[in-house]
């Protein structure tokens, strides 16, 4: 039934044997070679000088002022909540349609999320549905943001590159600042894409990377925090490393740090990736436009970047008529071996988040029937 596509996919892999992956990571011998080095150094774990010179060259890269390595992209979204004084009783804004670690980071701080729908053309948090969503139930209180049916106050809003193209960013900070909502940007799968030059994740005052395996670059398990304030990095770095105070031997601890460090062994590696960035950026591009020639004559449409960006092409994504018609297509292509992917299912149809709040999220539900990920590694 779809045989002209499931054919134009496997030629965009002529590489692939067996099943095509739908993101594999690609390493090559200096990846071998800085992982070996840094064995053979026995500085594998919290201290290193890979540590430092990858958060150096993160920032150096993304042209934010300072970088922070953690351990994984969760554990970065966890601490940024944390920086931002996000606790018991808090409500955080994020949107439903997003991979569940932006959720239970939230939840890990004793907080509740917001549901809130995305925008049709970016898959990120709707700055329109946000602004509708805090008229309608919130009000100004002690210059603060306070959702008036429970009381609790809106102390933060998280809103998702989602597949690596840039959401509305700057009208969703202008919303929050207003109100006194701090932003922190998920930009997990967005490492090198860019609104207006800028690249993702360096908009609000806290961002966040992961280097998990399927993202753009890897280094196993790994993630970061992008800051414009060094006071604030110089605290995420505090808190992220067990709040240890600065002493040649005394072990003292001036608040409940978290063992949040990416270990050098990690960070040796991230930054042999990192210098694999934009050659990745690049075969993507290339991976996108063959895409777009595949869907020119349909039969679905190839999700495009919003105008004014460079996303990073991370997964390529198409839209199907229903979840029917999706279904039988990912039965076809698991047929053929090729991994497609249905996008994420709601935060909201999942048991923990079933009853927390949430506004209307028709886009979210269709993008959630409709979309399909396919094959989009940077090595094909
Ligand atoms: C990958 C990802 C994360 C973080 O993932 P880790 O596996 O913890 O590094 C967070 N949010 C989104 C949207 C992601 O895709």
């Amino acid at each position: 039934m779809f045989e002209r596509v499931l054919e134009g996919i496997r030629d965009l892999f002529p590489g692939s044997a067996g099943t095509i992956p739908l993101h594999a990571p690609w390493f090559d011998t200096a990846d071998e070679e800085a992982v070996m080095a840094c064995v053979r150094s026995s500085f594998v774990s919290s201290v290193g000088e890979g540590i430092l010179a990858f958060e150096q060259e993160l920032a150096e890269y993304t042209g934010a002022g300072r970088a922070v390595a953690v351990v994984n992209g969760t554990a970065a979204l966890h601490a940024a909540l944390v920086l931002n004084g996000v606790g018991p009783g808090d409500l955080v804004i994020t949107q439903a349609f997003t991979f569940i670690a932006t959720c239970n980071a939230i939840t890990y701080t004793g907080a509740r999320p917001v549901f809130i729908d995305v925008d049709p053309d970016t898959f990120g948090l709707s700055p329109r549905a946000l602004e509708r969503w805090l008229e309608r139930e919130c009000r100004q209180e002690g210059g603060g943001c306070v959702h008036v049916r429970t009381g609790a106050r809106v102390r933060a809003c998280i809103p998702m590159h989602t597949f690596g193209h840039v959401a509305h960013i700057e009208e969703i900070i202008t919303r929050c600042r207003d109100r006194g909502i701090a932003v922190i940007e998920d930009a997990a799968e967005a490492l090198g894409s860019t609104r207006g030059g800028r690249h993702a994740g360096t908009f609000a005052p806290i961002g966040t990377l992961s280097f998990n395996g399927n993202k753009i670059v890897t280094c196993g398990g790994g993630g970061a925090l992008l800051f414009e304030d060094p006071e604030l990095a110089d605290r995420a770095k505090h808190l992220t490393t067990q709040a240890k105070v600065p002493h040649p031997w005394a072990f003292q601890h001036d608040l409940i740090g978290f063992n949040h460090r990416m270990p050098n062994l990690n960070a040796s590696l991230a930054r042999s990736q990192l210098r694999k960035l934009p050659h990745n950026l690049a075969v993507k591009r290339a991976l996108h436009d063959r895409y777009r020639e595949l869907f020119a004559d349909g039969p679905f449409r190839l999700v495009e970047a919003p105008p004014g960006t460079s996303p990073n092409h991370w997964l390529n994504a198409v839209l199907v008529r229903d979840r029917q018609e999706r279904d039988t297509f990912l039965q076809a292509c698991l047929e053929a071996g090729i991994q497609a992917r249905p996008a994420w299912e709601l935060a909201t149809d999942q048991p923990m988040y079933r009853d927390d709040l949430k506004d209307d999220l028709a886009v979210s539900r269709e993008l959630q029937d409709r979309c399909v990920n396919l094959p989009s590694s940077a090595h094909p």
